[in-house]
């Protein structure tokens, strides 16, 4: 998405350790506007899904999860980070390591909130690893729904995460597919 590609050029920081900083528009402040566009082009490319539900992980995806539920018309579930985990069956749990954190949180969703007959469309910000996407994949399945696809805004496809997803069948759609950053040049190369 050539929007988004532009803006990650001019405010994106490419930070050691593979990380790129978009706290100007994504991260911190938010950019409401670029987030409908994106919105906007998840709701266009799974046009064909019979979603049902929106799920993404707090909180970076709360945004983008927010708006593109609202553009489908059904509710948005976020994935709770927990501090302690209540063991009276009421909820699905995974575990996520973070990579921008380097530590494991312990993931909840309530079983209220996804049923084996939903739909699901998986949104987040940040697809490197995969273990953000895994987690909820893992809850998703615990619940017994359906995923219809995930959509992620920015991939670094030098990391495997996007790959393994692909290769397990899952439909994939990322706006904007980094395939190279450095740090000392602030170079960014996109996927075309
Ligand atoms: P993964 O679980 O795929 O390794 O990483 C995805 C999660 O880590 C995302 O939810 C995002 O919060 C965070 N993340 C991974 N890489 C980056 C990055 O380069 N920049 C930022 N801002 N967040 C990242």
């Amino acid at each position: 998405m050539e929007l988004l590609e532009e803006r990650i050029l001019r405010d994106g920081t490419v930070k050691p350790g593979n990380v790129l900083k978009v706290d100007n528009f994504l991260n911190h402040q938010v950019d409401i506007e670029l987030i409908h566009a994106m919105a906007d082009e998840f709701c266009r490319l799974f046009a064909d899904c019979p979603i049902t539900k929106v799920l993404t992980i707090e909180a970076s995806g709360i945004a983008i999860a927010s708006i593109v539920a609202e553009q489908l018309g059904v509710p948005m579930v976020f994935a709770k980070k927990a501090q302690s985990i209540n063991l009276d069956g009421d909820l699905y749990t995974t575990q996520i390591v973070s990579y921008t954190h380097k530590r494991t949180y312990d993931v909840i969703v309530s079983k209220k909130f996804i049923s084996p007959d939903d739909h699901v469309l998986i949104i987040d910000d940040f697809l490197a690893n995969g273990c953000a996407l895994n987690g909820l994949i893992d809850l998703v399945t615990q619940a017994g729904a359906t995923i219809e696809g995930i959509g992620i805004a920015i991939e670094k496809g030098f990391q495997p995460g996007g790959d393994d997803l692909r290769e397990r069948g899952y439909r994939l759609e990322s706006l904007a597919i980094v395939d190279a950053m450095n740090a000392d040049t602030g170079e960014i190369v996109f996927r075309h």
